[in-house]
């Protein structure tokens, strides 16, 4: 198996030595301690972005594109869970768009990056969303089937999402 690249640097978790330029394959050249038990100690950036690595292998998506739709399902979750029923893919799909509006510039540069990141319609969110739920990252409830992304967003909604003012982001709920 190809090891996560570690490009960023991170201190061996026995002798310190920078592993920076090694991957989570490779074993320290000081002491000889695994990079991958390193990089559990390393804290939540590196583990995040092991996570986005193996979704990406196993998707076949980049990890930009893991990354994106793991943090719009995350807040779509909290937002459900807020509201105390099940999420659906349709609210997965609309949370992705109200994600994308807030983290993206305009709309111009949401269409050159989501095609960039192959990430052009709900059927991708979909593939990845899968990916995840099958390396045991999300739950899935028994009712759910990844046909459920099937023609729920294109890029012309993706377009669209950036006509109407962004959604608040993340913020507590507002008063009931
Ligand atoms: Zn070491």
């Amino acid at each position: 198996m190809a090891g996560m690249p570690l490009d960023e640097d991170v201190g061996c978790a026995n002798c310190g030595y920078n592993l920076r330029g090694l991957t989570t394959a490779h074993d320290c050249p000081e002491c000889g301690e695994s990079a991958m038990r390193t990089l559990r100690w390393a804290g939540r950036d590196l583990s995040r972005r092991a996570m986005a690595f193996q979704i990406a292998q196993a998707s076949g998506y980049p990890i930009d594109a893991v990354l994106i739709v793991h943090d719009a399902v995350a807040h779509t979750l909290a937002t459900a869970f807020d509201k105390g029923r099940h999420t659906t893919a349709r609210d997965v799909c609309d949370g992705f768009l109200a994600f994308a509006h807030a983290n993206f510039h305009d709309a111009a540069e949401a269409a050159d990056l989501l095609s960039e990141w192959k990430l052009n319609r709900s059927e991708d969110v979909g593939r990845i969303v899968w990916a995840m739920v099958n390396a045991g990252v999300l739950k899935q409830s028994p009712d759910d089937a990844p046909e459920d992304f099937d023609g729920l967003f294109t890029p012309d909604d993706v377009q669209k999402a950036f006509d109407r003012p962004p959604q608040s982001l993340g913020g507590a709920p507002p008063p009931a």
